[in-house]
């Protein structure tokens, strides 16, 4: 019986590794041998290496071996970063793919996660099989995609018009939801901030490289059942849904000592004890708070948060990742609890969690939806803006917070209205999002478990490319 050998190409950050993890995890079950190919510095941040029989790790230079952060640089820096990349990487993974094959363990297909779509044309000088690893939501790579197919100069004139931020004019092919400004990727709007012209031409490449593909496939962590029409509004792309991509024990429990992604960076935290401290709060009382790994809030923001938990009244668990100082630090740590890092998964699936305050990135938006913990979405940028929308108006498990449009931020009073609509036990809003919390929470977990719907769209796409590797 021939083995499928993968590997899997993944860019240095949190929010990548964690589904790419899972992914391995996944494929290992599967009878499968996983290669990942990551960078010196991500392997030296993360706190636990994995060790899965099964699994190996192979790392490569970027030339930034101590780290580069892509948003404290400017444009040039990151596209310099990038080219480097994308340069030391290519070949890192050329000489892989061939140096395993002449060792007799030829890879049988490459996968790779967003802003490394360099990998896929590698793989296709070798003739090998290859899937991007999508890890935001279908709705999104939708969006993308037409974008980059003739929808560029539509999205931007409606973006344009008077009440952008609030009318819903923008229809795109396949997509039943029309979109205000505010809700499709910052990133494609003109007038972003330079910094974020990166991800842009990164994404355009990625798109440029599924057009080279006879047979564009892309394995995506959500579920039909989720986003049933985006899921096939892009008929030239084979989406295939295989998530959700969270660790055994929070899904179908078969493996209840897989309590973690297992590739937690490390993050300069003494926070222990907040598990015990989850401990003694009531059910469903605590507010949890964080934006991510990566996207730094400004102080005046983190201020208006720290006010509007405050005056809630209510135990908070707050993730503030740096070090600044905040006015009323002191009787925030009276009141609440502030780390650096948790475990989110944990924390979520913790009773005492009532609900939670994200940034809305796709990892942490699937983790709640897998935890059924009601939302306040308080998305930043990138895809956040629409994960936020389809939690408050699609699946209906949150509130949206809305930004003063002149000072740009979003004020206490209305964190703390938003808190206030989702935790109120008897409220009618509270409920419906309980209600739906459940609801997603059992069908997410129907649709990883073996032999529903993310399961056997995983085993299948590792049959059919099995066989296209054999009859090459
Ligand atoms: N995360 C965590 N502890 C924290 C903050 C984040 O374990 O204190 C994990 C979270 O569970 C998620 C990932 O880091 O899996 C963040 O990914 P996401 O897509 O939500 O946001 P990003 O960091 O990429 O903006």
């Amino acid at each position: 019986m021939v083995r499928h050998r993968f590997l899997l190409v993944i860019y240095p950050a949190q929010g990548h590794i964690n589904p790419a993890l899972e992914f391995a995890k996944r494929l290992i079950s599967l009878d499968s041998h996983v290669t990942l190919a990551i960078t010196i510095y991500l392997h030296s941040r993360m706190v636990n290496k994995p060790s899965i029989p099964g699994l190996s790790i192979v790392t490569f230079s970027d030339g930034h071996d101590t780290g580069f952060n892509a948003i404290a640089g400017g444009d040039e820096d990151y596209k310099l970063y990038a080219s480097e990349l994308k340069r030391r990487g290519s070949d890192f993974v050329a000489d892989l793919i061939s140096s395993s094959a002449k060792q007799g363990h030829p890879f049988t297909c490459v996968t790779y996660t967003l802003l490394v779509q360099w990998a896929q044309e590698v793989a296709r000088g070798f003739h090998l099989p290859s899937a991007l690893l999508w890890i935001e939501p279908a709705t999104v790579f939708t969006i993308l995609y037409h974008y980059f197919h003739g929808y560029d100069n539509y999205i931007n004139e409606k973006s344009k018009e008077e009440k952008a931020s609030s009318s819903y004019s923008i229809a795109l092919p396949g997509l039943p939801l029309l979109f205000s400004a505010r809700e499709v990727p910052s990133f494609l709007l003109v007038g972003r901030p330079s910094f974020l012209s990166f991800l842009l031409e990164s994404f355009e490449e990625q798109f440029q490289e599924l057009d080279k593909e006879t047979n564009p496939t892309v394995l995506m962590n959500t579920f039909e059942a989720l986003e049933a029409e985006a899921l096939k509004a892009v008929d030239r792309v084979n989406m295939i849904p295989i998530g959700p991509l969270i660790p055994s024990a929070f899904l179908d429990g078969k493996n209840p000592n897989d309590t973690s992604f297992g590739g937690d960076l490390i993050q300069d935290s003494n926070d222990d004890g907040y598990i015990q401290w989850l401990d003694s709060k009531a059910e469903m009382s605590v507010v949890y708070v964080s934006f991510g790994s990566y996207f730094p809030l400004s102080k005046r923001q983190k201020e208006e948060i720290a006010r509007a938990l405050l005056d809630c009244r209510l135990p908070f668990l707050w993730v503030i990742r740096d070090e600044e100082e905040l006015s009323c630090m002191e009787e925030l740590r009276k009141k609440g609890k502030i780390v650096k890092w948790c475990s989110q998964v944990q924390v979520l699936s913790h009773a005492s969690v009532g609900c939670f305050v994200t940034h809305c990135g796709w990892n942490s938006t699937m983790e709640s939806l897998v935890c059924g913990v009601p939302v306040v979405a308080f998305p930043q940028w990138s895809d956040q803006k629409t994960n936020a929308k389809l939690i408050e108006q699609v699946w209906k498990i949150g509130v949206r917070v809305v930004e003063d449009e002149e000072e740009g931020i979003v004020t206490g009073d209305e964190i703390r209205r938003c808190v206030e609509v989702v935790m109120e036990s008897n409220g009618e809003k509270a409920k419906e999002v309980r209600r739906n919390g459940e609801k997603w929470k059992i069908m997410a977990k129907d649709a990883s478990k073996e032999g529903g719907p993310s399961d056997t769209n995983l085993k299948a796409f590792l049959n059919a490319t099995l066989l296209s590797t054999m009859n090459d």
